[in-house]
């Protein structure tokens, strides 16, 4: 049975004081319901690992550097990331996508450091409402994994979280329907078996775009989603809590 997870992805958002404030009203209502992780900017990365050490809520990067150590002026490496307390990172979000060029080998390069760093990598994919109107969700997505079950072997699927967010869900409030969201996690699941069947089962596919405590229960009660990517309302302690109580 694959665990729901809840992951809230905090994008360019808090303060130092911000962060304190919300870990300690969202572990004050913890819960076994689900896994949890959240995803701080970097600066906030460390206090946010000492201030959720003892709790189960994991705590992830929101981007990774495709090279280990260097002359890279501004990245982040994988090995610093465990170094701050990390266990996960997300990869290939829609806004690195768009607004930082990130294509699909470089999605490739930075889950492969995740992997050879033990992290787990948060993989995003999903389509541009242009593609949904042109009716291309498919062959987008199918794209976007392309590469990745290709040049993954079995093993390293353990360590993969896969994240299908519409683009034109994202920070919109439009939610995909839960029958729209889980015809394309079932898709994807399908996409899975050219792995492994065992993969295709195992693997987790979290749903993100405008997820909230009100529709967290119907799109969480479909199949083939195991939980979901937050944004926006993982911001809000009651919010956040409401969604891995869902
Ligand atoms: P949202 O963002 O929940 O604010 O739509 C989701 C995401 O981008 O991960």
């Amino acid at each position: 049975m694959r665990r729901l997870l809840v992951a809230g992805n905090w994008k360019m958002n808090g303060s130092a004081e911000f962060a304190a404030q919300l870990l300690q009203d969202v572990t004050a209502q913890l819960n076994d319901h689900c896994d949890m992780a959240v995803f701080p900017p970097f600066p906030y990365i460390a206090q946010v690992a000492e201030q959720l050490k003892g709790t189960p809520v994991q705590v992830g990067a929101q981007n990774v550097a495709t090279d280990d150590q260097g002359a890279f002026t501004g990245e982040v490496s994988a090995p610093m990331l465990t170094d701050v307390g990390c266990s996960m990172a997300l990869v290939g979000h829609s806004e690195r996508r768009t607004l930082y060029g990130e294509t699909d080998l470089v999605v490739l390069q930075k889950t492969r450091q995740l992997l050879a760093n033990d992290l787990t990598a948060v993989v995003c994919i999903g389509e541009t409402l242009e593609e949904r109107k042109a009716g291309r969700e498919e062959a987008v997505v199918s794209q976007q994994l392309a590469l990745l079950i290709e040049q993954l072997s079995e093993n390293e699927w353990d360590r993969i979280i896969l994240a299908y967010e519409p683009v034109w869900a994202i920070g919109t409030g439009e939610t995909a329907t839960p029958e729209q969201a889980q015809a394309i996690h079932a898709f994807i699941r399908g996409q899975l078996q050219q792995v492994s069947a065992a993969v295709a089962e195992k693997t987790r596919i979290l749903y993100g775009g405008s997820v909230k405590a009100a529709n967290a229960a119907e799109l969480f009660a479909q199949p083939d989603i195991d939980g979901g990517l937050v944004g926006g309302a993982s911001l809000d302690a009651n919010e956040f809590t409401g969604i891995c109580q869902a």
